[in-house]
């Protein structure tokens, strides 16, 4: 099948969700409204954002959870994020925009991720963010609740330079169920996201930010080998040299382990060969 013939499939198909949706009339939800003509996503963006959720499931970041999203290359008051699904079983298809409110512009009745809040809060926090990948991480929960601190053991991990901080949604929000599931819960993350690359999500998970998608897939990688290391680390005993932070600024002024483009291309045939 040619790109213009998928595209044209995609088209029909979600002409088809868009009439389906107007005839039941989805209750409670705004109107899906189709992007306009000109600003419709780079199906290239798309492509890549498909393969960021493949990566993610592949390098055990994600499981059935967590998602990942990108700016929208065409018009930064939108971003692009599957609807809800299992990361690894995201295509194309199931790829919905999203305004800076975290409201679908064209879910034509498609369940969403009840954390998608995370995403607009971020974006509209974070002009220099592309990218925003929101998992449960395994190594790194312990250090969302343990008050030992979350410290760059290897190079890779210089982006951590400036600490990690923790959100506790309880301090924010009271008792909850735990879920960043509306806007004034991520703005609140957001805030404690602050200008850094990560903010830890105590007994929860992580979110991981960056310029781009291999930045955010990347760092979201490094991240859960630097818990790894470090809880490994701690494991042996002894005192931990850990990452000088003049030798962490001179990776991150080096251009953060090569904008992890090496990676990303290995990263991204290894799920297109699945
Ligand atoms: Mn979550």
């Amino acid at each position: 099948m040619t790109n213009g013939q998928r595209r044209e499939r995609r088209l029909t198909t979600g002409s088809a969700l868009l009439l389906a949706a107007t005839f039941i009339g989805a209750p409670g939800r705004a109107a899906p409204q189709p992007a306009p003509q000109d600003a419709r996503a780079d199906p290239a963006l798309i492509e890549e954002l498909v393969a960021a959720n493949r990566i993610l499931g592949q390098q055990g970041i994600f499981d059935g959870f967590g998602h990942v999203s990108v700016r929208h290359g065409r018009d930064p008051n939108r971003f692009l994020l599957s609807r809800s699904l299992a990361p690894e079983l995201v295509t194309a298809d199931d790829i919905v925009e999203f305004d800076l409110e975290s409201r679908a512009l064209n879910a034509a009745g498609r369940t969403l991720y009840l954390e998608r809040f995370i995403h607009g809060a971020i974006y509209r926090a974070r002009p220099d963010v592309s990218a925003v990948v929101h998992s449960h991480s395994p190594a790194l929960v312990p250090f969302s609740v343990s008050s030992v601190p979350l410290r760059p053991v290897s190079h890779t991990a210089g982006f951590i330079v400036d600490g990690v901080p923790v959100f506790d949604i309880r301090k924010a929000s009271g008792i909850t169920d735990m879920l960043v599931s509306d806007a004034d819960r991520a703005r609140r993350l957001a805030g404690t996201l602050g200008p850094q690359p990560a903010a830890l999500m105590r007994g929860h998970g992580v979110v991981v930010v960056g310029a781009s998608l291999p930045i955010a897939v990347g760092r979201s990688i490094y991240l859960e080998m630097n818990a790894r290391h470090q809880s490994q680390a701690i494991a042996l005993g002894g005192t931990i040299t850990y990452l000088d932070p003049q030798e962490a600024r001179r990776v991150m002024a080096a251009g953060e382990n090569g904008g992890y483009q090496r990676a990303w291309e290995l990263w991204k045939r290894n799920v297109a060969a699945k």
